[in-house]
């Protein structure tokens, strides 16, 4: 079976989908493994890791062949391919009938994406519907990627910052440690927390679902308690969204909150929605120059208003961080654990004897995250959604 890995193409994307250990861990199962020349080389992986490694590399100088020549012929040549983002509309029309990708998809945006991918018979896998189930964990790109998302969201709000974030008692007197506050405490802020934490931060933090508080509480933060009637969370652990008078009653809770914080943190997200608009230029107004906000939920449409998309601007003297892609800031690590969830995903479902990716389609896992099959949308969350 001919696994291939191309190189991303989506501007600034930095990850890659198999590491030169996963590579060969795949191999090892019997896989013919081959990385586009170059794939790995902003992760800090280099084409010779992957040879080392026992994969095929890709050459785009091979028999005077362009880039784009070589490209085709090895996507045409792929039974399986690995990617972190979905394939441009373009590159479809090459991928064989009946051969498996496996990406992430974007898949409630992407319709026309979605219907090119079922019209030419591929089977496509969408990364952030693997089911949040014990034993999906370890495929869970959503979570390994968000985590890391957490970190780095502290690490540019410090870098930003004008103060230093724990306290410190010297001859020259006490520096009181830096204010955070962080909204949303799904996989991503409970990792901002443990991360402002370690640095020695005052963490308060906050989120709709009831459940949240006591995970907040054995990281050493506040939890902020709101009283904004029902709310919930849905079977997969996501939030239930808030109605219109709930948001207007929880930006006003939370205004003394941000103005009193050094750095705000925003990770709130409803799944397959756009991100709730939390924090309103008012509350920014009522900051202190100088302080940090960090939106998260940027590429789901923003929980900060007026944050800019990729871009760090300042409002009234706040930094306002829109930076995308925060993981792939950090792309040695983002692979290697979003390389581990594919890695662990293809195993699940390989079939030794006949060495080839072979998952059983009605599997639960499998019933979950299979958007495209046999020239069809299979996708019942799909469905459910036009619904
Ligand atoms: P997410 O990215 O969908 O959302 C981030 C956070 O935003 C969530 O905690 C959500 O409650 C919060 N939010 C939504 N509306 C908000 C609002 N108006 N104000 C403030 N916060 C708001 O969530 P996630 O990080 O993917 O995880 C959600 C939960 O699922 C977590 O508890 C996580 O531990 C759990 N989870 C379970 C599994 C599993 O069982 N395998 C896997 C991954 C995550």
């Amino acid at each position: 079976m001919n696994l291939v890995v191309p190189r991303e193409i989506q501007p600034g994307e930095t990850r890659v989908a198999l590491t030169p250990d996963t590579a060969a861990r795949l191999g090892r199962l019997g896989a013919h493994v081959t990385i586009e020349t170059g794939a790995g080389r902003l992760a800090g992986f280099p084409d010779e890791a992957y040879a080392e490694a026992g994969a095929t590399i890709a050459a785009d100088v091979e028999a005077g062949m362009t880039i784009a020549a070589d490209r085709q012929a090895l996507l045409q040549g792929a039974d399986l391919v690995l990617r972190v983002r979905k394939p441009p509309l373009t590159e479809v029309p090459l991928l064989k009938r009946g051969a498996f990708h496996v990406s992430l998809l974007d898949p409630f945006n992407e319709p026309e994406l979605v219907r090119a991918l079922a019209a030419q018979g591929v089977s496509a896998i969408s990364m952030e519907f693997i089911p949040r189930t014990t034993r999906a964990q370890k495929m869970d790109v959503i979570s390994s990627q968000a985590n890391l998302g957490g970190y780095e969201a502290v690490i540019l709000a410090a870098r930003y910052s004008r103060k230093i974030f724990p306290m410190m008692t010297t001859a020259a007197g006490t520096i009181f440690p830096a204010r955070v506050f962080i909204i949303g405490v799904g996989v991503a802020g409970l990792q901002a927390i443990a991360t402002a934490r370690r640095l020695g931060a005052k963490v308060i933090a906050y989120d709709p679902r009831p459940v949240v508080e006591e995970q907040v509480k054995s990281l050493g933060a506040q939890f902020l308690r709101l009283e904004l009637g029902a709310t919930g969370q849905t079977k997969d652990g996501y939030a239930q969204a808030l109605t219109a008078e709930q948001i207007e009653r929880q930006r006003a809770a939370m205004t003394q909150t941000c103005a009193d914080a050094d750095v705000v943190i925003t990770t709130a997200q409803v799944f397959g929605k756009k991100a709730p608009l939390l924090v309103t230029k008012e509350m920014l107004a009522a900051m202190q120059p100088g302080s940090v906000v960090v939106d998260l939920a940027v590429e789901s449409g923003g929980n900060v208003e007026g944050v800019a998309y990729d871009r760090v601007t300042v409002s009234g003297g706040v930094q306002l961080i829109g930076l995308a892609n925060l993981p792939g800031r950090v792309p040695t690590h983002a692979s290697q654990v979003y390389a581990a969830n594919l890695a662990a995903l293809v195993e699940e479902f390989w079939d030794p004897a006949a060495k080839v990716f072979a998952p059983r389609l009605d599997d639960e896992i499998i019933k979950g995250c299979l958007v495209t099959h046999g020239g069809r949308i299979v996708s019942e969350r799909l469905a459910d959604r036009k619904k």
